[in-house]
């Protein structure tokens, strides 16, 4: 019998995505659904948070609230939107203490307030495990909406910010590392709303999404939406400083920044010939971006590495397959 497994959890998206019948302008498949609301988009999402897989130890109750919050605002971002409110569901065993539930909720709606939105509603449900559920809306012009699809050849890659952080604050805290930065960044992500806003603005971006699952795997995402082949160089790609505290050998290195995710970055392409304007943008918006690679039409996604082209792996984090070490 084929199980969950064996699909993982990209392909069992799929699945949904042949029953499922809507004729939205953008449906299952991107960082949001997209509705038509006259001279904006509608923009939807919904994420989930569960004890197992997502709550590494030593994240508090503030932490778990804060990052429901802004792991959905991450994908408004990501559309280049504005959110509009976040409603939250939760499933909580009857043992937690009111405090942690406070504490929780203060962590929702201080993210929320944070990133200009607040919580306008949710649902909550007694259940033997702490699960969780947060929904994000947001509002973006026609015409200034980033979807996954869209690069051309001859695009440049770029991210915001650093990669790697989150992940050497997973191991930090598995190891008692005290990389306090990155132990910070892991338990509280920055949802990209501004720069997602500017990105959307400035009419150069030709696709963007957000990496939750990785590099790699954000990387095939990009690729797979626009039929393209990407091509990254590792020396290109901003590392974040706690990487070689992390781990001292240079391929685990490599594998947290190319594959843990978490980061919650934005990666999109842009116009070649816009590449002047990536200095002023990112004065505008306070943010490093960075070129990493180039949009070709070749045969698969490349990886340069010390000069050296390879092929990039897609070794992202995918439920059902996988677990972080
Ligand atoms: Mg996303």
């Amino acid at each position: 019998m084929k199980t969950l497994g064996t699909l993982g959890e990209r392909e069992a998206i799929r699945v949904i995505d042949r029953i499922v019948k809507s004729d939205v302008p953008v449906g299952i498949g991107d960082d949001c659904a997209a509705m038509d609301i006259g001279d904006k988009y509608l923009l939807v999402t919904t994420d989930m948070m569960v004890t197992k897989t997502h709550i590494p130890k030593g994240m508090g109750p503030y932490d778990i609230g804060w990052s429901l919050v802004a792991v959905n605002l991450s994908d408004i971002a990501a559309m280049g939107g504005r959110p509009l409110g976040v409603v939250t569901a939760i499933g909580i065993t009857k043992g937690h203490p009111i405090d942690f539930l406070e504490q929780m909720v203060d962590g929702m709606n201080d993210c929320a307030l944070r990133f200009g939105t607040s919580i306008v509603g949710g649902d909550t449900k007694e259940h033997e495990d702490l699960i969780l559920c947060g929904t994000a809306v947001g509002e973006v012009d026609k015409d200034k909406i980033l979807l996954r699809k869209g690069a051309r050849p001859g695009d440049l890659i770029v991210v915001t910010g650093c990669l790697g952080r989150a992940g050497s604050g997973f191991f930090s805290l598995k190891r008692g590392l005290s990389l306090k930065e990155a132990e910070d960044q892991l338990k509280r992500p920055w949802p990209r709303i501004k720069e997602g806003m500017v990105l959307g603005s400035s009419g150069c971006v030709t696709s963007c999404m957000d990496i939750s699952d990785g590099l790699s795997a954000s990387i095939f995402e990009l690729s797979r939406n626009s039929g393209l082949t990407h091509e990254i160089d590792y020396a290109l790609i901003p590392k974040a400083s706690e990487v070689c505290l992390a781990f001292q050998d240079a391929e685990r290195q490599k594998d947290l920044v190319l594959n843990f995710g978490d980061d919650f970055e934005l990666l999109f392409t842009m116009k070649r010939e816009r590449e002047a304007d990536l200095a002023a943008l990112s004065e505008q918006v306070g943010c490093p971006l960075t070129v990493i690679g180039k949009v070709t039409s070749g045969e698969e996604n490349i990886l340069i590495d010390n000069g050296r082209r390879e092929k990039l792996e897609n070794l992202g984090y995918e439920h059902f397959r996988i677990r972080k070490a």
